[in-house]
This record gives structure tokens, sequence and C-alpha cells, in this order.
């Protein structure tokens, strides 16, 4: 049995405009990373963390509430420690809470020699995801845990679906610096969906997994449109309408919010478009004067990497 992993946790993109709380996929090169150590002691330690604003105590960090609900299912001897490298902003809006969650579960699961599958994963994940917003949703989990674009087809039972991603998908997301709470995002959303505009969002889905199936990126493109939370949530996004419009006629597939913002995410094909897109995206964005950051990366098909085992 190896002793100790050093993993790779993807960011993650929730929603993807038209699949607000079903659908996600992961990045390739935005990510924490994680070291799972099994030790004599049972239960879980979080041993070191480089985000001061972040708890070391195992009830209050995700990591440690995901790690715990695996091991209740466990009647192993023994425990685990994990170190934490936080590269993924809290609140960013690209699954940090998520990327902790799922790490730790993962790498704990690895080192037991797998006995749960990967949906077990995502729901022992999704208790971090309760602490972290108060509601244990799946759709930033489930991609840091399967990869690529995943589905959330429902809840209970949890089914989630992983959906082919065409190669040449690159992701440019932009993260404002300012802080926009997950549940101030939530209040802002109604209740209730007109029948006119439910039926134009389950169009949008049917294409945007279609295209995903068929490398047709036309239709990802034409998909890519949100009627439920982009047309109120845009409004805390300062320069959101702009740095879209600007990303469309440069080329992009389509732009929407990651999760609940700030950051927001922008499909292109092929990593020339991307740079430009992104090159133009910051034309924009400093025109606003609110700091930022950018990050262009492939979509994970892999999800949580290995990078060391001892
Ligand atoms: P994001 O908006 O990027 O998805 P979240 O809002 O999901 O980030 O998660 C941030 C919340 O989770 C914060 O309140 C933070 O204090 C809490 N939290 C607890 N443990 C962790 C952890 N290991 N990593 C990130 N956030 C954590």
């Amino acid at each position: 049995m190896k002793n100790e992993i050093k993993i790779f946790s993807p960011a993650t993109v929730a929603n993807v405009s038209c699949g607000f709380d079903v659908l996600g996929f992961a990045l390739d090169t935005v990510g924490d990373e994680m070291i799972i150590r099994k030790v004599p002691q049972k239960g879980i330690q979080i041993t070191k963390i480089n985000d001061q604003n972040l708890p070391l105590e195992t009830n209050k960090n995700v990591a440690g509430v995901a790690a715990l609900a695996l091991l209740a299912e466990t009647n192993i001897e023994f425990g685990f420690e994990i170190e934490i490298n936080k590269k993924i902003k809290p609140g960013s809006g690209i699954g940090s809470s998520a990327a902790s969650s799922a790490g730790a579960v993962w790498a704990i699961n690895e080192l037991l020699g797998s006995p749960f599958n990967t949906t077990d994963l995502v729901r022992f994940a999704m208790e971090g995801e309760k602490l972290a917003s108060g509601e244990a949703h799946a759709d930033n989990v489930a991609p840091a845990i399967f990869g690529g674009f995943t589905l959330i087809r429902s809840y209970n039972p949890l089914d989630i679906i992983k959906i082919p991603t065409p190669k040449d998908l690159i992701v440019t997301i932009i993260h404002p610096q300012i802080e926009i709470k997950t549940s101030e995002a939530r209040k802002l959303l109604s209740q209730t969906v007109s029948l006119k505009n439910a039926t134009k969002q389950w169009a949008n889905v049917g294409g945007l997994i279609s295209g995903l199936h068929t490398n047709d990126y036309d239709l990802i493109g034409r998909s890519l449109q949100d009627f439920v939370a982009e047309p109120v949530r845009s409004k805390l996004i300062p320069g959101f309408n702009k740095l879209k419009q600007t990303c469309l006629e440069t080329g992009a597939l389509g732009c929407g919010i990651s999760g609940s913002g700030p950051s927001i995410f922008v499909l292109s094909k092929g990593e020339k478009k991307a740079l430009e897109v992104s090159e133009a995206m910051k034309t924009v964005y400093n025109k606003v004067g609110i700091a930022y950051d950018l990050h262009v990366s492939k979509v994970n098909n892999k999800g949580i990497k290995i990078l060391d085992t001892k």
C-alpha cells in the first residue's frame, strides 16, 4: 500500500451558461496541490494550508469534512494527514472549495486501493460543499473527480454523466478581484422561470450536449446561452456585457459567468484563437479599472492527477 500521494486538483467551471446547477467542466492548468499521507492516528488532520484565512480545524475545512464522510464508510484503524497548497482563491467562482473537497477524498480512495467508485467520491465531496455554501451541490466536485464536462442528471439518486470533450476546446478565465457571495447571487434569482425561457434553456442544454458529443464547435457556441441566471447575475460583474460582446466579436465560441461569479469563462476553438480572445479581454478589462487574474487552459479530461507517490 502507498503511504503518501501528491495530487493536482483542478479548478472547475459550474453552470456553463445554459446548464445552471447541472453542468460543469474541469480546467487543466489551474488547480490546488495537495499531499495526503497515511498516519497511525485515526481520523483526519489538516497539517498545513498556505492561506491564512482558511481554517486548519478538520470540521471547518471542506477537505476535512469531505474526508471524514469517506472514513465514516470504512472501518480502517489508521488515519490521514492533509497538506493543502491553495492556488485557487476562495470565492473566485472557479470551485476553490470543490478542489479541496474532491482532492481529499480522491487521494484517500487511491491510498486505500480504490474501494469507492467516482459517484461515491462525489457524494463524500458534496459534504465539503455543504460546509462551504450551505448546499451539498455537485456541479463543481463532479467535473473535478470525473474530468471533462459532467452533467448532474439527478441528485436522488445521484446520477452523474460524463460528456466527451472536444480536443480543441480552450477556456479563458478572467477573475475580477471583487467579491460576490454565492448566497447574494442566489437571492437575485427568481424561484420561477417562464415557460418561454425554460423552453429556450433546455433547447440550449440539448444543443450543447450534442455539440460536445459530435465535436460541433459552432453548435457548442450557439448553445452557450443562459436565460435564467446570467440576465440578473451579470449586473454584479462590472464590464460583463462589453467583455462578452468583445469576446464574441473576436471569434470566441461563447462566454458566461463561471459558477455564481465573479469569474467569467470564455470558450474558444484552438489555442491561437484563445490567446487572441484573451488579449482582447485584457484590453476591455484594463479600461474597467478593476484588478484581475487571467488564465488560459485546455479543458481537463482526466480530472484530478497524481503528481507523486511514496
Ligand atoms: P468558489 O466561489 O471559488 O467556488 P467557494 O465559495 O465554493 O469558492 O468556497 C469558499 C468558501 O469555503 C469560503 O467560505 C472558505 O472559507 C470555505 N473553505 C473551507 N475550507 C476551504 C478550503 N480548503 N478551500 C477553499 N475554501 C474553503
